[in-house]
């Protein structure tokens, strides 16, 4: 079966895959959708005495079907090798009160490897297959850890450029450090002044701009984008869901059949929206668990079918999920409605007055597949603090959002069902945080504050992040968000 994709504000176009992962989003401001999903052709249980690369596999080429297995088993290869710490790139970790599915293995230490290892080679193979010659330029908005995944995947991709923009005062110091040390003569990093909604919308609205598009295409660029607007992106993400059930059906986690839980800390609701996905092609999920941080857009969202960002930005100790603007949740209104006037009208009441009001019919379709819930940044510490006393287990702040909401999800349902909590990134990543969390005072910059953290916790220091200190700062820029679009003119001018 060929899997075409349209966009969620209309219905004139239908495109490949391919070139769904090359275009990263459509003209008309929507983003790209599969016109039908898709189902695994190997059961479950065959898939449980697979590695994660054959999973991997097995779900890629049911939604990427003009790509040959060729090329998709060579892009897989290429991603997911030595650059992660483990033998397989995903860890599921058995735990008392919830199970750990750890994506957070990667050369970045946060789960946004787990597709951006892969989409520089998806998008390459799809610039070949569309005879497109023209230099790729792939801008980036990120909340932290983006950013750095994606430099780190097209750092010196031929025929490839990457722009990353993050909020200036709006990610963590290691995230920065991170980012600012990025090798590569095809990476730049720039600071925004404001927060990641601000870049987001600048990054979104070049790709909306008919005339630099085709000003730069005369040039002989075409832009591109690693957020998870990108096909290519949320694909990937849907393999660990599959990968996670069929390890819990190895391990007599669950019968055949049997339905789990997925807790996943959200942001821009494009990890939780792999899941629905794998939901639909064939994993026995019962609910999908939408964790937030006090930056709550969406559990307001799930409980009244009202959706608002005009309110207070708040920076927290979970900054991958400071986000008021969720983009993905654009296509699960299109999947849930069918109806690309119904998407462009809401995402125009976004844009123009800051809100929507979805129908008391559609709350009622979310309610039978999400159950949202928050946690603000007493629970988060108080969490990762009883996981450690209780389970001897080290989580970060956005994963011990996501296990928090899910004891309060346990909590409302008493039913028992297995729950895995999505865990998104190292506690190397947030030291201080973590530290104080577990009753340490954290001492000196960020570096020692993980010392310190791997003293205390008998844990190793990631290889990703040990030789980050010595490491020659070689991005300074940083703009404010209106210059966004002469920036990126000037760069593509001078270099
Ligand atoms: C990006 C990120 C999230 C949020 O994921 P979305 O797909 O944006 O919802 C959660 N945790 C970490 C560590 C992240 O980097």
């Amino acid at each position: 079966m060929e899997v075409l994709y349209k966009s969620t504000r209309s219905d004139e176009e239908r495109i490949t895959a391919s070139m769904a992962v090359l275009r990263g989003m459509s003209q008309d401001g929507g983003l790209y959708v599969p016109t039908q999903i898709p189902h695994l052709e190997m059961s479950l249980a065959e898939l449980a005495q697979k590695g994660y690369r054959e999973v991997a596999y097995e779900v890629l080429r049911i939604f990427l079907t003009d790509f040959t297995e060729e090329e998709l088993r060579g892009c897989i290869e290429k991603a997911y090798d030595s650059k992660f710490d483990t033998e397989e790139p995903v860890v599921l970790r058995r735990g008392e009160r919830a199970d750990y599915l750890e994506l957070y293995h990667g050369p970045t230490i946060a789960f946004k490897d787990m597709a951006l290892t892969l989409l520089p080679h998806l998008l390459t193979a799809a610039a070949a297959r569309n005879g497109e010659d023209r230099e790729i330029v792939i801008l980036t908005a990120t909340s932290g850890d983006t950013g750095k995944a994606a430099m780190a995947g097209f750092a010196d991709v031929p025929r490839t450029r990457i722009m990353v923009f993050y909020p200036k005062n709006g990610v963590s110091a290691l995230q920065e450090k991170q980012m600012v040390t990025q090798k590569g003569a095809n990476t730049r990093v720039i600071g925004i002044y404001g927060n990641f909604d601000d870049a987001q919308t600048a990054v979104k609205q070049i790709f909306l701009d008919k005339r630099m598009q085709e000003d730069l295409a005369d040039k002989g660029y075409r832009f591109s984008s690693a957020n998870s607007i990108n096909i290519g992106r949320l694909v990937p993400q849907i393999v660990y869901y599959v990968y996670a059930y069929t390890r819990l059906l190895a391990s007599g986690g669950v019968r055949e059949g049997e339905k789990v839980n997925f807790s996943v800390p959200t942001g821009n609701f494009g990890n939780i929206l792999a899941g629905w996905y794998a939901r639909k092609i064939g994993v026995p999920i019962n609910m999908l668990i939408c964790a937030s941080n006090s930056n709550k857009v969406l559990f307001d969202f799930f409980s009244t079918g009202y959706y608002d960002r005009k309110r207070d930005f708040l920076l927290t100790s979970s900054p991958s999920m400071d986000i008021l603007v969720s983009s993905n949740l654009e296509r699960l209104l299109y999947l849930l409605t069918g109806d690309a006037d119904i998407v462009k009208g809401l995402m125009q009441d976004l844009q123009e007055k800051g809100h929507y009001q979805v129908s008391d019919a559609l709350v009622k379709k979310l309610h039978s597949d999400f159950w949202a819930g928050f946690c603000d940044d007493d629970g988060t510490r108080d969490t990762i603090g009883q996981i450690w006393r209780e389970h001897h287990y080290l989580c970060d702040t956005h994963t011990a959002v996501a296990w928090n909401v899910a004891q309060q999800y346990k909590a409302s349902r008493p039913a028992h069902r297995p729950v895995v909590v999505l865990s998104t990134a190292s506690p190397f990543k947030f030291p201080a945080a973590v530290l104080a969390a577990i009753g340490e005072q954290a001492e000196g910059d960020e570096f020692n504050q993980m010392e310190q953290l791997a003293a205390r916790s008998g844990l190793s220091i990631p290889k990703g992040l040990a030789g980050l200190k010595e490491k020659p700062v070689l991005h300074t820029d940083v703009i404010n968000r209106e210059d966004l679009t002469d920036y990126v003119l000037k760069q593509l001018e001078t270099l």
